[in-house]
């Protein structure tokens, strides 16, 4: 690990902010030769604060919409100057990739445009007041679902940015987590060795919107990723792999820590365990089956 941030500290994000712990970790592979184009969202608004930044890279702000359409364009003016090394990254949380940018995120993909794209997920709109997006996942109480007598939170399934983008033909997909730091960094690195699209999606906590302890952050990404709630996998060239296998803790052991789940009863936990013990034996037989995604999708 290179002894220097590339994101300063002093900036404004909240005590245990899992998208702060992200970033820092994503520059940390990715190195100082790099432009970010970076959505609205909660680590535009608490790194810069008008007139300082805490970003150590070079660093556009663009709108809600086009983080991924901005990064094409200075990819292409990159190369019109001759530069064929400075990397470009179109960041946004899962509000500016999952939804408002996904046309611009499509867009880029679709065309191949040699750039990374990373979503930092923490699963709903914090820095506007915890909204749902289409990223929260199901149970989740936000503002905009909120827990009541009718209601058990968000009702819909959380929407997979990652299997989208494989359909879309990209030559390398990944998930991530800020808990598991090498694997992290090694997909960021590897990404980045790869001429065209890529795209990788970081579950990041947000103590805010989960309601967790702010102590809890990197405990809580762990148990996302060791009860099968996230899995951590490669899409190489349409091959699918998971790089961690072990599911050694339960939803509810994931839930508990969060007050976003805490009206949650236990029918609808097991609802959430069979879908997770689906999912994980599909992908389990998904990365035996060494079926190429990209040609099914
Ligand atoms: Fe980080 Fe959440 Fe605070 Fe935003 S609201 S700065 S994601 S902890
Ligand atoms: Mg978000």
């Amino acid at each position: 690990m290179p002894s220097t941030d590339l994101l300063a500290p002093g900036h404004r994000t909240c005590a245990g902010c899992g998208p702060a712990i992200t970033i820092r970790e994503v520059l940390r592979a990715a190195g100082p030769d790099i432009i970010v184009c970076e959505a609205t969202g909660c680590m535009e608004v608490t790194t810069t604060p008008y007139p300082e930044s805490s970003w150590k890279v070079p660093w556009i702000h663009v709108t809600f919409e086009n983080a991924a359409s901005v990064a094409s364009g200075v990819k292409a003016a990159l190369r019109t100057q001759g530069n064929d090394h400075t990397q470009v990254i179109a960041l946004g949380g899962d509000g500016g990739m999952v939804d408002i940018g996904f046309a611009a995120v499509s867009g880029a993909l679709e065309r191949n445009e040699d750039i990374l794209i990373i979503t930092y997920d923490n699963e709903a709109y914090a820095n506007t007041g915890v909204q749902r997006s289409g990223a929260t996942p199901f149970g989740a109480s936000t503002t905009t679902s909120p827990a009541g007598e009718d209601s058990i939170g968000k009702p819909e399934w959380k929407k997979n940015l990652p299997m989208i983008a494989a359909a879309h033909g990209c030559k390398y997909v990944a998930t991530a987590s800020p808990a598991f730091a090498a694997d992290l960094q090694n997909k960021i690195k590897k990404a980045l060795s790869i001429k065209g699209v890529k795209y990788m999606h970081i579950l990041a906590p947000c103590p805010i919107g989960w309601r967790s302890d702010s102590s809890q952050t990197i405990q809580i990404a762990k148990a996302a990723v060791q009860s099968g709630m996230w899995v951590l996998y490669e899409i190489e060239n349409g091959n699918f792999k998971r790089t961690f296998t072990q599911k050694t803790k339960t939803v509810k052991e994931y839930l508990t820590p969060q007050g976003r789940f805490k009206h949650l009863k236990d029918e609808q936990i097991a609802k959430m365990q069979e879908h997770v013990d689906n999912t994980w034996k599909e992908l389990e037989n998904l990365e035996k089956s060494g079926v190429n995604l990209v040609r099914i999708l």
